[in-house]
């Protein structure tokens, strides 16, 4: 059997240090756990730049296509600052979600126990929180058309379009709901169907997704502004919450930030079933390439982590090593082992990005 293959990308900035320890996470489950991949490593964003001339080289881009997942740290700094648009560092990640036609974002809002004071809402509203909002990514209002800025002086007009046909709502419904049945089994679709006709649109086809599809998995509708409020008033409520890309961006911000740290917030990006049934995939942490830390050992690994530990989820099959990976980063936490961003204040002495890591797979093989 051909063993499931994957793109590392390590980027920029703090990029190639967080990978560094999530290759040691790799090593360990193949060394222990039999979980073996073929492993591709190619550098995008300012890296490729230097080395290709390109934030993303279309060698990167065909071997991005041919593989079961991709694994991207950051990218970004301020020595690419000056250069033209179409050079950033960051068109290197729009190509690769662009041309993969990674549609539906997930975004997990998790909140480990240890952690739990950290957030901002009380502990008791917060502790044991796992909602996932499943974003549209590549259409809706931010690629709408018409868009732009007419008139002049004093009579000038903005103008963006929300705008989303049935196959882009199905094909991302199926993604929410598919994700639901490996989970609660329960999604909540939110829209503003009261005010927009797009809402409309989505909520009816949703629902016949459901109708048809997923009749076994528990399915509601929310307006967005009530799921705002909820999200801070009880967000345990949730399990997976479907959104379109600009209620998305709003709602998985908020929802994950309840959590603490941006050193601690995965992302996955999904695309259609290939030939192999894995969908088209790219996990990355939320955050960026942290310049104003990057070479000093200061980068809290986990983000990268349990990325990986959603490509294991998600693209590969492998929840009992997910799992066993999350409980991993879990015990650690508890024990009080710590990088900076996770400190409060007090005394304690933070660890560094390659000690956090060496901690997480100790406790792998402590389990
Ligand atoms: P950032 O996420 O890189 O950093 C924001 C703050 O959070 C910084 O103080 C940083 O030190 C801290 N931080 C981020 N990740 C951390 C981690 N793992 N451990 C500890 N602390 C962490 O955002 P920014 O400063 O606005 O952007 C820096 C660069 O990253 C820019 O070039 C930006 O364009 C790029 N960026 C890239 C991505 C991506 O690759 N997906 C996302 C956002 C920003």
């Amino acid at each position: 059997m051909t063993k499931p293959s994957l793109l590392v990308l390590p980027g920029d900035g703090i990029g190639p240090e967080i990978m560094a320890e999530t290759r040691k996470i790799i090593d360990w489950l193949a060394a222990n756990r039999g979980l073996e991949f073929d492993i591709y490593e190619d550098v995008i964003g300012g890296a490729a730049y230097d080395r290709y001339g390109t934030p993303c080289d279309d060698r990167t881009m065909a071997k991005a296509q041919e593989v079961d997942a991709v694994l991207l740290g950051a990218v970004g700094g301020p020595r690419y600052d000056g250069l033209d648009f179409s050079l950033k560092p960051e068109r290197g990640l729009l190509r690769l979600r662009k041309e993969m036609d990674l549609y539906a974002n997930l975004r997990p809002a998790q909140c480990f126990d240890a952690l739990k004071d950290f957030s901002s809402l009380k502990p008791e509203l917060i502790g044991g929180l796992d909602i996932m909002i499943v974003r549209e990514l590549t259409s809706g209002i931010y690629f709408g058309e018409p868009r732009g800025i007419s008139g002049e002086g004093d009579d000038r007009v903005g103008i963006n379009t929300q705008r989303y046909t049935t196959a882009e709502v199905r094909r991302v419904a199926r993604s929410a709901f598919e994700l639901a049945r490996r989970r609660g089994n329960r999604v909540c679709s939110v829209e503003k169907a009261n005010v927009m006709e797009s809402g409309i649109l989505w909520r009816e086809e949703v629902q016949h997704i459901h109708d048809t599809e997923y009749p076994d998995v528990e399915l509601s509708h929310m307006y967005a502004d009530n799921c705002a409020m909820q999200l801070v008033r009880t967000p345990k409520q949730f399990d997976v919450i479907l959104t379109d890309n600009l209620f998305g961006d709003l709602l998985s911000d908020c929802a994950a930030m309840l959590t603490g740290s941006l050193g601690m917030l995965p992302s996955a990006s999904l695309g259609a079933p290939m030939d192999n049934g894995r969908p088209k995939a790219m996990y990355e942490p939320v955050h960026g390439s942290a310049p104003d830390i990057a070479g000093q050992g200061k980068a809290n690994p986990i983000a990268c982590i349990l990325s990986f530990a959603m490509a294991l989820r998600y693209s590969f099959d492998e929840g009992d090593a997910a799992d066993l990976l999350e409980a991993a980063v879990e015990s650690v936490l508890a024990k009080g082992v710590r990088t900076g961003d996770l400190l409060q204040s007090d005394g304690q002495s933070p660890v560094s990005t390659a000690e956090m890591g060496d901690a997480i797979v100790a406790a792998l093989a402590a389990s």
